[in-house]
């Protein structure tokens, strides 16, 4: 009976369940335990806020130089295990179900952007890991019919993995990494940088601040998962 229900071979990313095809992939039962963000979050990096404050005690003391970064989920459970399967196993096909939810969270924020830009990795990276997942994670964007550029910018500095790197030394490393290569495709353009993880927003603010410097009228950020440092 279930055979006849539901068409074989579409399964649930998360538990492997047989579903009925929907855009996120996962059944309901997974739908209502990934880590969703809903609630308060910080004006700028858009970290769940636990109090009355507006911003998150990072934001509170730093100057960004984007305008806000927002995520559907929190780095968290089952987005982590998904997120790593994307990028280090090659599960290019979790790509999709994750760009849905970080769309249908674009959707909800109300901004009109004129660029899509996802994290550029360094070409040895890449070629390494065969694609970079920000392209990836930006496909749902390309189905919209947004302008997706992958070459306007590249990462030109080989830097070492931020994983165990403090908030300074991410800042440090990522100096001078990210160069645009076009300086008319960006001009006067409201720009949504696009990544898989947003971790201490060093990298958001390397890339905005180059395409700050490039003429962008305004930089966005958008993440599948955010990690929580604070908990403020
Ligand atoms: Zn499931
Ligand atoms: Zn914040």
């Amino acid at each position: 009976m279930i055979n006849v229900l539901f068409p074989s071979g579409y399964k649930c990313v998360v538990c492997g369940a047989e579903i009925k095809p929907n855009v996120f992939s996962v059944c309901d039962t997974c739908f209502k335990l990934l880590p969703h963000i809903a609630g308060k979050v910080c004006l700028t990096c858009g970290e769940p806020l636990f109090s009355d404050a507006n911003y998150c005690l990072n934001c509170k003391n730093t100057k960004h130089s984007f305008t806000k970064c927002f995520a559907p989920f929190t780095f968290e459970n089952q987005i982590v295990k998904l997120i790593h399967n994307l990028k280090y196993d090659g599960k290019k096909y979790l790509a999709k179900p994750l760009s849905n939810f970080m769309f249908k969270c674009f959707m909800e924020q109300n901004l009109k952007v004129d660029l899509v830009v996802p994290v550029p990795l360094h070409t040895s990276r890449q070629k390494e890991r065969g694609f970079n997942q920000a392209e990836e994670l930006c496909n749902a964007f390309v189905s919209h019919g947004f302008n997706v550029n992958t070459t306007c910018v590249s990462r030109v500095k080989q830097t070492t993995t931020q994983t165990n790197l403090n908030k300074v030394e991410r800042k440090e490393n990522l100096l001078g990494a990210f160069k645009v290569n076009s300086r008319l495709d960006v001009k006067g353009k409201v720009v949504l940088i696009v990544d898989d993880v947003y971790t201490t927003g060093a990298t958001f603010n390397e890339l905005a601040s180059v395409l700050v410097k490039a003429g962008a009228s305004k930089v966005f950020g958008l993440t599948c998962a955010h990690t929580m440092l604070n908990k403020s």
